[in-house]
């Protein structure tokens, strides 16, 4: 059986995307960190696509944890291959450099770009024996322009598409692609405390996204009509930044 796994796919745009991945007939493997409740409403949701929906909770920043979950998932399901796989699961830490912790820096840092590669390290090689693959970094705005008060998330989002830009090349002739999603300000609990109302102003389009807008992009990159897209950072931003 064919599964697409979302990190993070609990809550916000990780939620739709679990949902449009389930519309491509994928079945769901939701990844979450410690919100079962919200994790059990996106296998609600998936479910009603006529797929399979799967719970792993793990935290993506702890390697152990990744291969113990996930590797043990894939150890149990040797017939089924992960063919799409969302690096989803990010946090943000919002501070000045002067001000920032050692540990506000690290827990960025570790949950987008260790993250992505503790997961994407574990299901590479099932992936490149499968000659097919697509994967999709959910990264930011912040890792291509930077943003003042987000130094650490800046990093952890730009590291994220340096990777990406690499991997995308060594695995492009075994049929992978590998591109990222740079929203803009989209609503989710993750935005929930910012005035909306004034950054909107800032916006060409005069409002923030919705995560159906972001999660149609990752079903359309996951789908077989992206075939001839890798490497590629794709902005999603109602125009704040090109
Ligand atoms: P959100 O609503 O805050 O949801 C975050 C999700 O990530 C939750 O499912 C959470 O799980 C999970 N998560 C957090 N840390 C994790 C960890 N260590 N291991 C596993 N899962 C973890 O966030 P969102 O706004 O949907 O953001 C999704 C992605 O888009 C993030 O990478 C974010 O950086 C990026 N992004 C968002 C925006 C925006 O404006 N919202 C803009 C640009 C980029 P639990 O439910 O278990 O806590």
């Amino acid at each position: 059986m064919k599964y697409a796994l979302v990190t993070g796919g609990s809550r916000g745009i990780g939620r739709l995307c679990c949902t449009k991945l389930a519309e491509l007939g994928y079945n769901i493997l939701i990844n979450y960190k410690g919100n079962q409740a919200a994790a059990q409403e996106t296998a609600d949701a998936v479910a009603t696509h006529q797929v399979k929906a799967e719970l792993l909770q793990f935290d993506v920043a702890d390697k152990n944890e990744v291969t113990q979950v996930l590797g043990g998932w894939m150890d149990a399901h040797k017939e089924d291959i992960i063919e799409v796989l969302v690096n989803n699961a990010g946090i943000r830490q919002d501070t000045l450099m002067m001000s920032m912790t050692d540990s506000q820096w690290s827990d960025v840092l570790n949950t987008s770009l260790q993250g992505m590669y503790n997961v994407t390290k574990t299901v590479l090689n099932p992936m490149l024996m499968n000659r097919y693959g697509r994967i999709i970094n959910m990264v930011s705005l912040s890792g291509l322009k930077g943003t003042p008060g987000q130094v650490n998330y800046s990093a952890a989002k730009a590291g994220m598409i340096g990777a990406t830009k690499a991997l995308a090349q060594e695995i492009a002739k075994r049929n992978i692609t590998v591109n990222a999603i740079a929203p803009g300000f989209v609503k989710t609990d993750m935005t929930e405390e910012l005035n909306e109302k004034d950054l909107a102003k800032m916006v060409p389009m005069q409002r923030f996204g919705e995560a159906e807008e972001v999660a149609d992009l990752v079903q359309f990159l996951a789908s077989k009509k992206s075939s001839y897209i890798t490497g590629q950072v794709i902005s999603i931003n109602g125009g704040l930044y090109s």
